[in-house]
C-alpha cells in the first residue's frame, strides 16, 4: 500500500488536529451556490431557499465493511462518499454538500488520510458536492469513515418508500449482483496471496465487477432522466443490502406485496460467468449480494410506455395486495418462492 513509497511517512501527531484538517481539506473547492458557509465556522450554513432539505449519514468500520488487505484507501474514501449519495438518490434529491469524521489509529500516517481524502475529493468533484464539515480523531484500534450527506428537492418530487400501490410496476436501475461477485474474487484472490505472497492474483476479465464493488457509482444521474420521461416514482429505495431486502422495506412501508420474476433480473454478463465459476445461482448475487447501489423504484402502470424501453430501467415485477406477500417467480417455471432478506443460499446454490 503505501510501505514501498520511498519517501518518510508523517505521524499524524506532528500536525496537530487542527492542522491536520486544515491540511486535507484544502483542496476542496466549494461549487453549490446554496453553501454560504463551509469548513472553518464552529458550523456550516447551507440555504435550501424554497427545497427541502434531505440529510442522510452512514459509517464504514474497517473488518466490518471494508478489509484494507484489498482496499485501497483512495477507493474507500471514493466509495463512502458514494454510498452516502446514493441515499440522497434515492429520496429523488440532488446530493448538496457532505461531512466526513474519521477516526485512525496511531498506525495510520498522514499520508494515508491524505489517500483517503484524495478518494474523497475525487467523489465531490464527479458529484458537484462540497465538503462542509468534519472531524478527525484518533481511535484504538483501525479504521471508521463516518459520513453526512445534504441533498435539496422539491418538495412535490420527493419520493418515499412509502407510496406503491397495488399494479404499481417494480423498476430497477444497471444491473445487479456484480459487487457482491466483485467481493468474492477479491477475498479468493486475497486467501491465495495470504497462503503465498508470492503467488499473482488472478483479477484478468473481473474488470467490471471488480469496479462494482471498489469504486460503485451513485445513481444521482436518474432523478434528471425520470424528469425527462415525467414520471415520478410512487416509492423508491436505493439497493444497498441486496435486492430482495430492499422489495421487503418497500412492502413494508408501502403496505403491499411484490410478485418479481428471476429472469427478469438485470445482470451483467460477467457477473453471470463469475457466478457460474464460483458455483453460485447468479440471482442468489443479486438478491442477497448487495452494494449495487442502484435504485429500485414503483411507477404507476400508466407509465409503462415511458418506462419499457429505456436503456437504464427494467421492470421486473409488480406490487400486489399486501395480504399476497412476497414472492420471486423461479425462472423457466411458475413457481412461487417466498422472498426473505435471508435463507437464499441453501435454496439457490447450484447444487
Ligand atoms: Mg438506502
Amino acid at each position: 500500500m503505501l510501505e514501498d513509497k520511498s519517501q518518510e511517512l508523517t505521524p499524524i501527531s506532528k500536525l496537530g488536529e487542527f492542522g491536520l484538517i486544515k491540511h486535507l481539506t484544502e483542496n476542496f473547492p466549494i461549487v453549490q451556490s446554496s453553501t454560504k458557509l463551509s469548513i472553518g465556522d464552529d458550523a456550516a450554513v447551507i440555504d435550501a431557499e424554497n427545497q427541502k432539505v434531505v440529510v442522510s449519514t452512514d459509517m464504514l468500520a474497517e473488518g466490518i465493511h471494508f478489509n484494507l488487505g484489498y482496499v485501497p484507501l483512495k477507493h474507500l474514501g471514493y466509495k463512502a462518499v458514494v454510498v452516502n449519495l446514493s441515499d440522497i438518490a434515492a429520496m429523488n434529491a440532488t446530493p448538496t454538500q457532505i461531512l466526513v469524521s474519521v477516526a485512525v489509529s496511531n498506525r495510520f500516517p498522514v499520508e494515508a488520510l491524505e489517500e483517503i481524502y484524495s478518494g474523497i475529493a475525487l467523489a465531490c468533484n464527479r458529484y458537484k458536492v462540497d465538503l462542509v464539515g468534519g472531524d478527525t480523531t484518533s481511535s484504538n484500534a483501525g479504521l471508521v469513515i463516518s459520513v453526512t450527506a445534504i441533498g435539496l428537492a422539491d418538495d412535490a418530487k420527493l419520493v418515499k418508500r412509502s407510496g406503491a400501490k397495488p399494479n404499481d410496476l417494480l423498476v430497477v436501475t444497471g444491473d445487479l449482483g456484480g459487487a457482491y461477485l466483485g467481493l468474492q474474487i477479491l477475498e479468493r484472490e486475497h486467501s491465495v496471496y495470504l497462503a503465498n505472497p508470492n503467488m499473482q492474483p488472478e483479477m484478468e476479465g473481473y474488470d467490471y465487477i471488480l469496479e462494482r464493488q471498489l469504486k460503485p457509482e451513485a445513481r444521482t444521474d436518474i432523478k434528471k432522466k425520470l424528469e425527462e420521461l415525467d414520471v415520478i416514482p410512487t416509492s423508491m429505495i436505493d439497493i444497498s443490502d441486496g435486492l430482495a431486502s430492499e422489495v421487503l422495506h418497500l412492502s413494508d412501508q408501502s403496505k403491499v406485496g411484490f410478485n418479481i420474476y428471476e429472469e427478469k433480473i438485470p445482470m451483467d454478463e460477467t457477473s453471470i460467468s463469475t457466478a457460474d465459476e464460483l458455483n453460485l445461482n447468479p440471482a442468489m448475487a443479486a438478491l442477497n449480494g448487495g452494494e449495487d447501489y442502484e435504485l429500485l423504484f414503483t411507477v404507476s402502470p400508466s407509465d409503462f410506455d415511458k418506462i419499457k424501453n429505456h436503456p437504464d430501467f427494467t421492470i421486473i415485477g409488480h406490487a400486489t395486495e399486501a395480504a399476497q406477500g412476497n414472492f420471486l417467480i423461479a425462472r423457466g417455471s411458475n413457481q412461487l418462492i417466498p422472498l426473505t432478506a435471508q435463507g437464499w443460499d441453501a435454496f439457490l446454490n447450484k447444487d
